[in-house]
This record gives C-alpha cells, sequence and structure tokens, in this order.
C-alpha cells in the first residue's frame, strides 16, 4: 500500500494514551507542534513529487517508559528530570505517524506481547510465525524485554529493529565476542545489530543512523520581532536540576552577573534551592512553551557543562540567543568520566554540545575554557556586542526529520550483508599516497547510493570519521562493503580495518562485516575510509539519497 501524509494528529494523540506525566508531556509537545508539522508534510509531499512511498506496518516500543523496566523517568518530568528523551520518542511518534504508517504503540510488556501475537502469561514462550511488523523502534530497555518476551525467534526478526540510543554504539561494543575478548563490553551493547540499527539524538557517529528530533521554527514576522524584543544583557541558565549548579560555578557566574542579569528555570519544591545564588533570577521549571517565552528575550544561554547533548540549545539558538558552553579539555568520554561510563562508546566529547560546537559554530555558539577568566569575560562582551539571528538547521525543522526518516524507512531495508559493485574507483588522497582500488563486482543496487561513494586513506591514528570530516564529507559504513573486497589482502577481525599497516606495509582487510567502524582508529595503521557527500544541512543524506 502506498503511504499518504496525516495532517490530522487526532489519532495519534488517542493512541499515546493517558495517565502520566510522561504521556502529558509528549502529547502537550505534539499538540503545540502540531500546525508546523503539517506544514512540512504538505511541503515534503511536493518536494517528493507523487513518489511511491510504501506504507510499512511499524510497532513503537517505548521501553524506558514500561513499568517493567521500573520508569524512572515519568515521576521526574515536573522535577527536572531528563526531558529530552521524551522531546524525541514524541517527535519519533509524530514523524511516523505523519509519513502516513500504519503505527502501534506499546508502553508496557503486555501490550507488547499482544501486537507480536505472543500469548500473555507464555512467559517467554517465542514468536515462532512471521513478525506482524515490518519495523520495531525501541530501545535498550525495549530490546531486552523482547530478548525475554520473544526469545529465540528475537534473532530471526533482527534486522526488523530499530533501537533509539541517545548517545550511540559503536561497532567493536556491538559485537558480542569482540567486545568481550578485548575489552568492550558493557550494561548495553553486544546485541550483534548492524551498527546502523541504532539511531542517535545528534549525528554525532556516522556508525549510527541519526533519528534527531525537531525545534520550533519561527515565521518571518516572528523573527522580526524577536530581534526588536531581544534584552541585551538578559541571559538563561541550562540546567533544570539544582545539582547542575553544584561547586565550582561560583567564579563564572559572578563575571557573568557583573555584565547580565542572570535568569534560571531550576526545579524547585517550596524554597529556593541553595546551589543557586541569590542574584538569579529564577523561575522554577517551565513548560516548554513558556521557556520559549523566557528564551525569546533573552540573549545569551549559558551551560555549565551539564546535561550533555540535549534539545535546550538548539531551542535557544533557534530563539535568536547565542549559546556559550565549556570546551573540555582533555574531552570527556567512557574511559574518563562517570556518566559516559559504560555506555557502549568510547567517542570523545569536546564540550558540552558537540553538534552545537561543530555543525552550528559562531556566531551562535561559543565555545571556551571557563576556567580562563579572561578568556570567559571577553566572551561575554563579546556576546553581546553580537547580533544574531534565530538559526535552525534544516536537519532539526520537521521537513528535515520527516525526509530523513522517510529516506531511511524506504531504502534503509536491509541492514545486514549486501552485495557488491562494480569499480574501479580512482579517488584522489590527501597525503599523494595515491591509492586506486579497482574492484571487480556485480549488482549496484546500494543506499546510499555508490555515486556518493569517496575513499580516503587516513593519517596514521586517525579515525575515519575524522579524515572523512577534515576533507568535507562523511564516514558511510554502508560504503565498507565496496572497499573492503580486494581477494589479495589478508583479512582478519579487528574493528580497526579495513586499514594500512604502516609497520607491514600491507594492506588488511575486514573479514566480519558487523565490525565495519568509522570510529575505530590505531597508531599502527592508515584507515580506509568510504566517505560519501552530503546534502547541506541534512548530513544524513547524501546528495543522490532520496
Ligand atoms: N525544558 C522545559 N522546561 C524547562 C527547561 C527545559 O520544558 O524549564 C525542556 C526543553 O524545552 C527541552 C527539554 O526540556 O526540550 C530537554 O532539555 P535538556 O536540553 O535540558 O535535555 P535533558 O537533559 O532534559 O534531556
Amino acid at each position: 500500500r502506498q503511504a499518504a501524509f496525516r495532517t490530522d494528529l487526532s489519532v495519534l494523540l488517542d493512541q499515546v494514551g493517558t495517565g502520566k506525566e510522561s504521556l502529558s508531556f509528549m502529547k502537550r509537545r505534539i499538540r503545540r507542534l502540531a500546525q508546523q508539522w503539517a506544514t512540512a508534510a504538505n511541503r515534503l509531499d511536493s518536494k517528493l513529487e507523487q513518489r511511491w512511498r510504501d506504507q510499512k506496518k511499524i510497532l513503537v516500543h517505548v521501553g524506558f517508559l514500561t513499568e517493567e523496566s521500573g520508569d524512572v523517568f515519568s515521576p521526574k518530568v515536573l522535577k527536572g528530570g531528563p526531558l529530552g528523551e521524551m522531546v524525541q520518542w514524541a517527535d519519533i511518534l509524530t514523524a511516523l505517524h505523519v509519513l502516513g504508517h500504519n503505527l502501534k504503540i506499546s508502553m508496557s510488556v503486555k501490550e507488547l506481547q499482544g501486537f507480536l501475537g505472543v500469548p500473555p502469561g507464555r512467559g517467554s514462550c517465542p514468536l515462532t510465525g512471521p513478525l506482524p511488523f515490518d519495523l520495531i523502534y525501541t530501545d535498550y530497555h525495549g530490546l531486552q524485554q523482547m530478548k525475554q518476551h520473544m526469545g529465540l525467534s528475537l534473532k530471526k526478526h533482527k534486522c526488523h529493529i530499530r533501537v533509539i540510543d541517545t548517545f550511540g554504539t559503536e561497532p567493536a561494543y556491538n559485537h558480542e565476542e569482540y567486545a568481550t575478548l578485548h575489552g568492550y563490553r558493557t550494561n548495553w551493547g553486544y546485541w550483534n545489530l548492524n551498527a546502523r540499527q541504532y539511531m542517535t539524538m545528534f549525528p554525532h557517529t556516522p556508525d549510527n543512523s541519526f533519528m534527531g528530533f525537531v525545534s520550533e521554527e519561527l515565521n518571518e514576522t516572528e523573527k522580526r520581532s524577536i530581534q526588536q524584543n531581544k534584552v541585551n544583557n538578559m541571559a538563561v541558565v541550562y540546567g533544570k536540576e539544582a545539582s547542575m549548579w553544584k561547586q565550582g560555578k561560583e567564579g563564572f557566574l559572578q563575571i557573568l552577573h557583573q555584565y547580565m542579569e542572570v535568569h534560571g528555570t531550576v526545579y524547585y519544591e517550596t524554597q529556593r534551592p541553595p546551589e543557586v545564588p541569590a542574584f538569579v533570577k529564577n523561575h522554577g521549571l517551565l513548560p516548554q512553551h513558556e521557556l520559549q517565552q523566557l528564551l525569546r528575550k533573552a540573549k545569551l544561554f549559558i551551560g555549565f557543562g551539564f546535561p550533555y547533548e540535549g534539545p535546550a540549545p538548539l531551542e535557544a539558538i533557534a530563539n535568536g540567543c547565542i549559546f556559550l558552553q565549556p570546551k573540555f579539555h582533555p574531552p570527556h568520554s567512557s574511559l574518563n568520566h562517570e556518566f559516559f561510563r559504560g555506555k557502549p562508546t568510547s567517542r570523545e566529547v569536546s564540550s558540552q554540545h558537540p553538534y552545537a560546537e561543530q555543525y552550528i559554530g559562531k556566531p551562535h555558539v561559543m565555545t571556551v575554557d571557563y576556567n580562563n577568566s579572561l578568556e570567559f569575560d571577553s566572551a561575554i562582551r563579546e556576546i553581546m556586542r553580537t547580533k544574531v539571528e534565530p538559526y535552525l538547521p534544516y536537519e532539526y525543522t520537521c521537513e528535515g526529520m520527516l525526509e530523513r526518516v522517510h529516506a531511511y524507512i524506504q531504502h534503509q531495508v536491509s541492514l545486514s550483508g549486501g552485495n557488491r559493485i562494480t569499480g574501479p574507483l580512482f579517488v584522489p588522497l590527501p597525503n599523494s599516497t595515491a591509492l586506486v582500488w579497482a574492484s571487480n563486482v556485480t549488482a549496484p543496487v546500494a543506499w546510499p547510493p555508490l555515486s556518493s561513494l569517496r575513499l580516503l586513506v587516513s593519517q596514521e591514528s586517525q579515525s575515519c570519521v575524522e579524515a572523512c570530516q577534515s576533507a568535507g564529507f562523511i564516514c558511510e559504513p554502508a560504503h565498507f562493503r565496496f572497499i573492503n573486497n580486494k581477494e589479495v589482502v589478508d583479512s582478519e577481525i579487528n574493528h580497526i580495518l579495513p586499514a594500512f599497516s604502516v609497520m607491514r606495509r600491507e594492506c588488511g582487510l575486514q573479514r566480519d562485516p558487523l565490525l565495519f567502524s568509522c570510529a575505530g582508529h590505531s597508531p599502527k595503521y592508515r584507515r580506509l575510509c568510504p566517505c560519501r557527500d552530503l546534502r547541506q544541512g541534512q548530513v544524513a543524506l547524501c546528495r543522490d539519497c532520496l
């Protein structure tokens, strides 16, 4: 069946259900952004020019909101707890509904069993028949529940699953045997999925797919009125929980206070949290739309280093604020920071919000060393002098998210194995070492299409993430299979491969496609990197990807 765009969200709102603060939060958000989604749907509809879109049967099982996983989030919705996940799930549900798919939503193990046709009360009775869904979106909690309640058949149906995974999972952690043997085992990883089945909040790990979320969009009139009403010396602090204000913040808060009026949205019950200095005008935790109003007036949105990689900075920038955030030196990662410890990635987080730093940057984003009071002081003065316009990257608009999710659903079909294609591919290397990769192969059915492939060799120690980025491309794990096929070369199981060994002066190929990794790097190797081109404002998609 052909999928038709939907602009009426009432069926979706009914499906989300009631009875929990988390659900109310998501529904308020869906209602608030309804008009924006409808406009985006119409735009994408005409952009796609009547192209056939399959209607898919999709199950969304939100594992972290189930009672069975303990649902620690719902009680914190009104208390300053994490909301980013709820923002993202609300937007995923809306995108799938608006794209016209046949959607079922489950928020308990009972509903999950019902939708999968597993008789309730049968414990781990495996689902033996065909899967009644083309796609299942869930999270790590949900995956665990499915394993328990679908038993062995999960293996058979694995390729239909997509895991919403905020910070991402790198291939070395995802591969069970490899992770166990080489010290990459964590509480979360080792599901042996194709790494592109993990979908992240920001496009930070090209080994995974970028799902994202949306932010509020402004029309020209709103943009103009925001610019006229900006209060030049008004700052809002990023941090809704009192613990985010603890220790070591006094120094730069004092400097900030010399120049600006400081506002906060810190949750409190009866009295002012002691962590928040008296000069701060605290509004308490605000409903999302009131936070937007506050951001429309403010000139500066300032991060204290935590939370990492949330939605709020994008909302602030979209409302015409400049986002000031601390640089992390050395970068934070699962190797050196409590928060990331045990997460299935060794990605290095260079600032509170690397996406804001790397993809948006000046004048909207300033990333400075907060321990250097001179640098901090001059950043504040620069911000007060700088005029900025509200800015939202296309990939965080409703149209951008619909376009991306549409492309994944229609094209990212077979997430395992793959075909070989016909070379040769002649690619100029950055560093003179010209390498010609000729491969005699057959069926050129690939997405992203092969026309997007740009082969590069990294520097020693450099990952393909960095190598591709420094050449203005992005690493594309789907293309590894095309560059990893010289029959003559030794193959090994090692997440650095394919790569050129500096010492042995030879190429090594990858024997296990599950270990194709953009993130892998080693001082002993120069990596062979399958980069691809990208669309302006939509890094998830190549130029010919739609
Ligand atoms: N937010 C809110 N009221 C507030 C502060 C934040 O509704 O007083 C919302 C904000 O609009 C954002 C969401 O909380 O969409 C998540 O924000 P954050 O970036 O802090 O990420 P988190 O750590 O909650 O995932």
